[in-house]
């Protein structure tokens, strides 16, 4: 375990069941259609490269990026764009792929502007789901695992840019960000 953690919170193994359990529902809702992967840079990278390989419906891949964190631990509630698709999803079932659904500020905005280009669909996935922070009335379609209020970090999540090549999801020690 990383010296920087308290402990680790869900092993690859652990995370590779989720990611399953998860890609198993929309292989079976998206059967015969064809859809777009969003990610969204950069926390869900990992869970987002692990659920494409996982999916047997077709799609494309496309990638968002929003401001969010910086060193702090809490979200601004001032979200915007920074890198666009650039797939054209109109009349296409669009899936954004997220790390947490956590105050829901970021996904709202996201999910809000990937609605004004007439796609077919919208739907929201979030590998974890912290419902007791929502600030906004957002939920996930696809949700792996609903965690307490703790920050976490590893497999594509950082605090500070760091910590993301974890293979593996952990609680990091307070001292770290106090
Ligand atoms: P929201 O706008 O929903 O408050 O923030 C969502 C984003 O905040 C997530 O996509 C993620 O990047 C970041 N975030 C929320 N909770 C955590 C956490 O526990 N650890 C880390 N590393 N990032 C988090
Ligand atoms: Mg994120």
């Amino acid at each position: 375990m990383h010296k920087d953690l308290e402990k680790i919170l869900y092993t690859e193994k652990e995370i590779e069941e989720i990611v399953s359990r998860v890609a198993e529902r929309i292989n079976k809702d998206y059967e015969g259609q064809h859809l777009v992967l969003v990610c969204v840079l950069k926390g869900s990278v990992m869970f987002f490269a692990d659920l494409a390989r996982k999916l047997t419906v077709d799609c494309r891949l496309d990638f968002i990026a929003a401001s969010s964190y910086g060193k702090s631990t809490q979200s601004s509630g001032n979200v915007k764009i920074t890198k666009d698709i650039t797939a054209d999803i109109s009349g296409k079932h669009v899936l954004i792929v997220e790390d947490i659904l956590d105050t829901g500020n970021t996904l709202s905005y996201i999910k809000e502007y990937l609605s004004g280009f007439s796609a077919l669909s919208v739907k929201l996935c979030a590998l974890f789901d912290k419902p007791d922070r929502r600030k906004k009335p957002i939920t996930a379609d696809y949700s792996g695992e609903t965690i307490d209020d703790l920050f976490i970090v590893g497999y594509g999540l950082d605090y500070d840019e760091q910590y993301r090549n974890l293979p593996y999801v952990g609680v990091l020690k307070p001292e770290i960000y106090q």
